[in-house]
């Protein structure tokens, strides 16, 4: 079997069984992220204490890459300091749109790499990203986001 298969196996994997496949309540931080080129739509839901991801679930329908993205997102995630956090979903976001990325601490995640050979599956794999992003960073009430 070839990395592309295998890769192409774990992503199909998590989207049968996705992980943190729920709404954390209570949580801190929320947003709802949608994918209008795809019709991707998920509710990212995380509760931080002390600085640390106590627990953070997504939740809503989509294609096999967004959902899977989201399973493997919360389960990397859990337990991660913030700075940690946001340095991996950086990371991420290089991995899916950029040929240089850093991938040490992404683990799991370097399954989506080939997703930046189809341009309009990166918006898949990043809707859930994008929607952390929203939720821990964006200072405003309207937690909604929408990829273009
Ligand atoms: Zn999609």
């Amino acid at each position: 079997m070839s990395l592309d298969n295998l890769y192409q196996q774990m992503i199909l994997e998590h989207n049968k069984n996705p992980r943190n496949f729920k709404e954390v309540d209570p949580n801190t931080h929320y947003s709802h992220g949608h994918n209008p080129l795809c019709g991707d739509e998920y509710v990212v839901t995380i509760r931080l204490k002390e600085g640390i991801i106590e627990d953070i679930g997504f939740k809503g329908t989509g294609c096999a890459i967004s959902k899977a993205s989201g399973s493997l997102m919360t389960e990397t995630l859990i337990g991660k300091k913030i700075e940690d956090v946001l340095n991996i979903k950086d990371n991420f976001l290089n991995l899916v749109t950029e040929e240089d990325a850093e991938k040490d601490n992404l683990g799991k995640l370097i399954v989506f790499e080939g997703v930046k050979k189809f341009p309009v599956r990166v918006k898949c794999a990043a809707l859930v990203w994008r929607a952390l992003e929203d939720a821990l960073l964006n200072e405003s009430d309207d937690h909604t986001i929408t990829t273009e």
